[in-house]
């Protein structure tokens, strides 16, 4: 037997980037229904480093890592937890004098978008962070960056938004939306019906699928970051830290676990599966210990990856569809995605509100890739996809 939802906007994906919308889109009033094909925050979302980070962002999307940011700072007047987020700071380090030059340039174009980030180089690098190899030269300061509990944050908005009144549906993969006069008809799985005037595509990796079936591709490929935790060690990482080059990046939790990240594992779309790889493991270890040279006799307890939408030119795609009024789209996050979270579910319901954001959001058009093709509406018909 179909049951029959109807609902002012459908939401496919419970990510970070879902379940934000969900809550933000109830605080405005709009009747929601959220599809989600697992458990919030099974993907992506719930696996990340954690880290809450807007240094190094790409100068497009400075704007909203300000704004969630700020966001950030509310998490538990809003949703009741603040999900562990520290603002620990973020420490980028140089590793030579053309990295202390990169970190000098991006400090001060990011003072324009309004970020603060200390140089630190010489004897203070040494005496304030006696902890760093020798290796490191200098780095810079975010001091208003941090992390938070990747595992919790996507559940959190999930059940903010549940208390507000949204209709969450786990377990309810959406197979196939068609067009009906003004509604949208989304069928999902478990004979669910659900008619909505909007639809959200925050499907994360898959949103391309999504995307595809609107009559827009887009060349969205997968990566795998590969993730490693420590048994608990007695506190000594201050910082979140990153490296110029990117090739390995450190946080301590409260409970003394160290999480490290560095390289790319192996993920498959289709099989929503992912896994690290033990030589990109090996890798990371390795750039870890130059770094942060007490890491030596620390014992690795679990490795993970996860599946991640990368876009080419590294930034998420955030807009009204260009094929179908009232589809709108945020995936694709390349990485940055658990940062920008929180403010993505206020630009979603803006751009349902007002049909329009705050945030300037013309880097993010879908329509930057200049592919539409017509395509039946219909999400059965996705094409599979290679990881990258
Ligand atoms: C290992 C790793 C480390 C990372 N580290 C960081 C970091 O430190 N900082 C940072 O800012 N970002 C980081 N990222 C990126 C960040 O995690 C993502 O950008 C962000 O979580 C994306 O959120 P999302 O909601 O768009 O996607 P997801 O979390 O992937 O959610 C999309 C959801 O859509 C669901 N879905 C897809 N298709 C359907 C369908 N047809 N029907 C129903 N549901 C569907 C999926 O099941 C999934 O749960 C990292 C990513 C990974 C994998």
């Amino acid at each position: 037997m179909t049951e029959r939802v109807r609902v002012d906007v459908a939401i496919v994906g419970g990510g970070i980037a879902g379940c934000s919308a969900a809550f933000h889109l109830r605080r405005n009033g709009l009747s929601v229904c959220l599809l989600e094909k697992g458990a919030l925050g099974s993907q992506a979302s719930g696996v990340n480093f954690g880290g809450v980070r807007q240094q190094g962002r790409h100068f497009a999307e400075l704007p909203l890592a300000r704004r969630s940011r700020e966001v950030w700072g509310r998490l538990a007047e809003l949703i009741g937890t603040d999900c562990e987020f520290v603002p620990s700071g973020h420490l980028k380090l140089a590793r030579s004098e053309a990295d202390l030059d990169e970190l000098e340039r991006y400090a001060d174009a990011a003072a324009e978008f309004g970020l603060a980030l200390q140089m630190i180089s010489g004897a203070r690098i040494r005496s304030e962070y006696p902890w760093l190899g020798e290796s490191v030269i200098g780095a810079s300061l975010a001091a208003e960056d941090g992390q938070a509990n990747p595992r919790l944050v996507a559940p959190a908005f999930g059940r903010a938004a549940r208390m507000l009144g949204a209709d969450v549906r786990e377990y309810t993969a959406m197979i196939e939306t068609t067009c009906d006069g003004d509604r949208f008809r989304v069928h999902c799985a478990r004979g669910i019906e659900v008619s909505a005037r909007f639809l959200v595509n925050t499907a994360g990796a898959w949103g391309g699928y999504i995307a595809a079936a609107f009559g827009e591709p887009v060349p969205i490929g997968t990566t795998a970051p590969n993730m490693l935790v420590t048994e608990p060690l007695p506190s000594f990482v201050t910082r979140s830290i990153g490296v110029c080059g990117g090739d390995v990046y450190v946080r301590q939790v409260a409970r003394g676990n160290v999480v490290l990240g560095g390289g790319h594992g192996w993920a498959d779309l289709g099989l929503e599966r992912s896994r690290p790889l033990t030589d990109v493991s090996t890798r990371a270890i390795d750039k870890a210990l130059e770094v942060i040279p007490a890491l030596k006799s620390a014992l690795v307890i679990r490795s993970w990856a996860g599946i991640e939408g990368q876009m080419p030119d590294h930034l998420p795609v955030i807009g009204f569809s260009r094929t179908a009024p009232n589809v709108i789209h945020a995936f694709g996050f390349s990485g940055h995605g658990f940062q920008l979270g929180p403010v993505i579910g206020i630009i979603i319901a803006e751009l349902v509100t007002n049909g329009a954001s705050l945030s300037p959001l013309a880097a993010f058009d879908i329509g930057r890739f200049g592919g539409t093709a017509a395509r039946p509406l219909a999400a059965a018909a996705y094409p599979a996809q290679e990881g990258e």
